[in-house]
């Protein structure tokens, strides 16, 4: 099987010039045309080659996935693709435009392992990690659909980047090397369910990303009914973990907390989430439940989820309600590769 040129980083696209027998430069040129032109195929590098090209094409390829559907939103922009990867895994990105630019929110994983309950995701169970170069292109297909350059980036979307961890860190990489985009790390979050083991790994990497943990829950019972990695990965040592990447890289953990009415949303939840982050620093994305079809977990009233903000709050935790995007186009992760994967495309 020929190998995905986009998933190369510089120096070892660099190599595989070399042993065909090309210029160093060569190599400066094609790493040019796939991570700052964003090509699509060999054919687009038309100042290399034909000769180049065909020894090149050997052994690589440049891998190509399709739009295999677009959905924009009438209220704000949100625009959501659905790509098809060349062996048939549909996966989904989006773009959402805010004030201070464009952001992407990017899959991981064709499905996902982690089975949290609310979460269209997992239902289907993972398929495959995605490559880096399949990450990367998510990005580069959307910029080249736009002609925006974007400000920011959250691996948020299907899959759990933690448990892809190898290839997430050299997409990391690469996003952020001047050679290609160059989007600084300050500009890239990576959320994971807590996976305690590669959460310490990244603390090392030297990364300037946001890290942010789903945490969804005030306490460890509550936290294992909605996240089933919780009974491995306890909510305190998760924490810690947080409190440890903190120490090491400086930069300030993002929590994640889906309300789910009548399960972690209630006036005690707030003061117990509140006693918890008393003397931590750090912010508390609110997010009101995405009701899916497959679970009866449904968010709280905008008024029960004001309360609770305001609860904590008074506390002195920083909290804040994310603003719901793209409200008319299927809002929750996964739903739209679920839909197409039961042959309802209709959505
Ligand atoms: N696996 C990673 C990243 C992908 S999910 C993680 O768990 O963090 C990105 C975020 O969306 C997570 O916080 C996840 O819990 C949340 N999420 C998933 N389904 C949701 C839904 N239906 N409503 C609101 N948030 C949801």
């Amino acid at each position: 099987m020929k190998k995905d040129l986009r998933s190369l980083t510089f120096e070892e696209l660099q190599k595989v010039i070399e042993e065909i027998g090309e210029k160093k430069y060569r190599g400066e040129q094609i790493y040019s045309w796939i991570h700052k032109k964003y090509a699509s195929s060999l054919e687009d590098m038309t100042n290399i080659s034909l000769k180049t090209r065909q020894k090149l094409s050997e052994d690589y390829e440049l891998e190509e996935m399709t739009v295999e559907q677009l959905q924009v939103s009438q209220i704000d922009g949100t625009r959501k693709y659905l790509f098809k990867l060349p062996d048939g895994n549909l996966i989904e990105s989006v773009l959402m435009h805010y004030n201070h630019g464009d952001s992407i929110c990017i899959s991981s994983q064709a499905g996902c392992n982690m089975g949290c309950r609310f979460c269209a995701s997992t239902i289907g169970g993972k398929v495959r990690d995605l490559t880096t170069g399949e990450m990367l292109n998510q990005i580069y297909r959307i910029m080249s659909d736009t002609g925006r350059r974007i400000s920011n980036l959250v691996v948020m979307g299907t899959g759990e980047p933690l448990d892809n961890y190898d290839n997430l860190v050299r997409f990391i990489r690469m996003l952020s090397d001047e050679r290609g985009v160059g989007l600084s790390q300050r500009n890239i979050t990576v959320s994971t369910c807590g996976i305690i083991p590669n959460m310490r790994k990244l603390s090392d990497e030297k990364f300037q990303i946001t890290l942010a943990l789903s945490l969804h829950a005030s306490c460890q019972e509550e936290r294992e009914q909605l996240l089933p990695v919780s009974r491995k990965y306890k909510m305190d040592e998760v924490i810690q973990a947080c409190d440890e990447y903190f120490l090491k890289t400086g930069r300030r953990i993002t929590y994640e907390y889906a309300m789910v009415d009548g399960v972690n949303c209630s006036p005690e939840d707030a003061d117990r989430l509140a006693k918890l982050f008393a003397h931590r620093n750090c912010h508390i994305n609110l997010i009101p439940l995405n009701p899916i079809s497959e679970s009866s977990f449904k968010g709280p009233r905008r008024r029960d989820a004001l309360d609770f903000c305001r609860r904590l709050n008074d506390r002195g935790i920083n909290a804040t309600i994310r603003r719901s995007m793209g409200q008319d186009i299927d809002g929750a992760c996964g739903q739209l590769r679920r839909r197409w994967k039961e042959g309802d495309g209709s959505c």
